[in-house]
């Protein structure tokens, strides 16, 4: 009795053991303690774009694709306040992480500005950690300095890799570029699918990315710098967020 146990415990050990090893290797970098602590609530995976310097080494564009592109670049920067867009986008990182820490679990890709974290290894830190969604911020620049407004980004139908998350990160992207808008009067620039961004063609769940407005229009960049206004972005999103994820309003 006692040998047969042990030749069934023996045999759901070695089970285990060759199920989970590929995972093993990959989980070094995911959040487990975060994923174990989640409780049932909503995960969102906030990832404020770039980093005070880029990494130009390439990586695949995608998984198994033969293009690549750099790993990640430092962006654009404020042409009033000088600010760079890796200070910005994790200024406003920041503030929603607390604005969305009493319903949801947060999981954030960087809270300094001086990481080396890729595109690719940033999509794939959120899916390890076990995120419902990416939500990835950045601003945008122009040579043409009269340009400005939002967009919304999502990742597009029309490639392997996102076709099983393109039309849920479409969704979210409606619900949450509406409610930004309308809590920011920003101008929009639309809801545009891309194919070509590592960030989203990495992801295994539903990715959104703003650009939250031109660091390169002087008008916009002041006000992307402006704590109310901010406030007013991160508002937006939580209340797109809370609508989509149906979290009861608190006012
Ligand atoms: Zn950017």
């Amino acid at each position: 009795m006692r040998a047969k146990l042990n030749a069934i415990l023996l045999a759901i050990m070695i089970l285990l053991t060759s199920g989970s090893l590929p995972n093993t290797v990959e989980a070094k970098t995911a959040d487990v303690t975060s994923l174990a602590s989640t409780m049932g609530k909503t995960v969102i995976c906030i990832d404020a774009g770039h980093q005070s310097k880029g990494n130009n080494s390439k990586e695949p564009v995608a998984p198994g694709s033969k293009t690549v592109k750099p790993k990640v670049s430092s962006g654009t920067q404020g042409i009033a306040t000088g600010k760079t867009e890796y200070k910005l986008t994790l200024e406003v990182a920041l503030k929603l992480e607390q604005a969305l820490q009493k319903d949801y679990k947060v999981v954030m890709i960087r809270r300094t500005n001086n990481v080396d974290i890729s595109n690719s290894e940033r999509a794939i830190r959120c899916n390890q950690a076990g995120a419902d969604m990416t939500l990835r911020l950045h601003a945008d620049g122009s040579v043409n300095r009269e340009i400005q407004g939002m967009s919304f980004l999502y990742p597009s139908t029309d490639i392997p890799s996102t076709k099983k998350i393109a039309s849920q990160s479409l969704e979210i992207t409606k619900v949450l570029s509406k409610a930004v808008l309308k809590e920011t009067q920003a101008t929009s620039r639309g809801l545009i699918p891309r194919s070509d961004l590592t960030g989203f063609n990495w992801s295994t769940v539903p990715v959104v990315l703003i650009e939250m407005g031109f660091m390169t229009n002087r008008n916009e960049d002041m006000k992307l710098s402006e704590d109310e206004y901010q406030d007013k972005i991160v508002q937006g999103i939580k209340r797109g967020l809370d609508s989509y994820y149906k979290v009861a309003a608190k006012n």
